[in-house]
């Protein structure tokens, strides 16, 4: 019997990744979504069960039906810009969502979570590279619900023995190298989809939010993690906890941060297509920069970032856009 872990989300970007390296790691994952962001077809290695996460007696009698033994948690609206202008279904979706959650877990006497948290609770920090010992101080909605979540899944540990690892992720991208999944956002906001799809010409250019930071070329400074290194982590999470060690909590980036100039100049030489763009006003909610200290994720978990050099991310992220990679870079 292969130890089932339930994935909520497990139909969206980062989840159903995490499902393919569950699986082969020797896990089941039972995806939970509501598909209202998720996709149907991403779902290929366990049963999906179409359930929200607030319905608290549904997710409850599922964890009992496939006994679950671990949750990894990351259906959530996950839009900087969306939480800005719609807070109300940030609270409701991630914060209410996660209590109702965890709720369900404790009714099912499920009892370890590895938690889908994001550097977007960093706020602006003082020092780069970003430690998790950083205060965390959000400036969006969205950053507000993951810090209220993680706040919440540490008080319930500490009265009930749940027991946790959080993951803060900086800036997903990418897709399986072996093109089983891609990345596909409904609306697309994502920088490097949508400076692929501009590459195309089919897409509008890509306005760039803000070319007036105090960055070194003026645009945000963000660290971008293949989404195949973070499923990788996911499963050393699963296993931390497994083997019963103490809760965890971790950045997940690669150390270093890239501009969006430096991102549009990557793509022609990767796909020998350039994409038009124009500079726009910034976006309210926005960090100028954010690179992540992962040294407690490599010493802690052995986490060591495979496919997240920036060419390997644009070579894996553009045949979903049509984009044919050119020969000297797909070295
Ligand atoms: N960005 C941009 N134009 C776009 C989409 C994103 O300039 O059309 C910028 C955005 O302001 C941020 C960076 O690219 O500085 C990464 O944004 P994304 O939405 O991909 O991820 P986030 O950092 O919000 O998680």
């Amino acid at each position: 019997m292969r130890p089932v872990v339930l994935v909520t989300g497990g139909a969206g970007f980062i989840g159903s990744h995490a499902c393919k390296a569950l699986a082969a790691a020797g896990y089941l994952p039972v995806t939970l979504d509501n598909l209202t962001t998720g996709h149907r077809d991403a779902v290929k290695w366990g049963p999906l069960e179409t359930a929200d996460i607030r319905n608290r007696a549904a997710v409850a009698a599922i964890l009992k039906r496939h006994q679950v033994e671990m949750v990894m948690h990351f259906a959530a609206a996950a839009y900087v810009g969306e939480s800005v202008q719609k807070p109300g279904f940030y609270y409701d979706n991630n914060v209410a969502g996660t209590l109702s959650l965890l709720t369900a877990m404790r009714l099912a006497g499920v009892h370890r979570i590895v938690f889908s948290s994001s550097c977007a609770t960093y706020g602006i920090p003082a020092l780069q590279p970003i430690r998790e010992t950083t205060p965390q101080q959000p400036i969006n909605p969205y950053g507000r619900t993951k810090l209220i979540c993680e706040q919440m899944i540490q008080d319930i540990a500490r009265a009930t023995g749940l027991r946790f690892a959080m993951l803060r992720y900086f800036n997903a991208c990418g897709a399986d190298p072996e093109g089983e999944l891609s990345e596909r956002h409904r609306p697309e906001t994502h920088l490097i989809p949508l400076a692929l799809l501009a590459a195309t010409g089919r897409g509008n250019p890509l306005r760039v939010f803000g070319t007036d930071y105090d960055t070194p070329d003026g645009t945000c400074v963000r660290d971008y993690i293949h989404v195949s290194d973070l499923a990788e982590a996911h499963v050393q999470a699963v296993q931390w906890l497994m083997a019963g060690h103490e809760n965890l909590t971790v950045n997940l980036g690669t150390g270093i941060g890239y501009s969006i100039l430096e991102i549009l100049s990557a793509i022609p030489e990767v796909t020998g297509r350039t994409p038009a763009w124009s500079p726009a006003a910034r976006r309210a909610g926005d960090p100028p920069m954010l690179v992540a200290d992962t040294s407690r994720a490599q010493r802690l978990l052995g986490f060591q970032p495979r496919h997240s050099e920036l060419k390997t991310i644009l070579r894996h992220a553009a045949p979903t856009f049509g984009l044919k990679v050119i020969e000297h870079a797909a070295a």
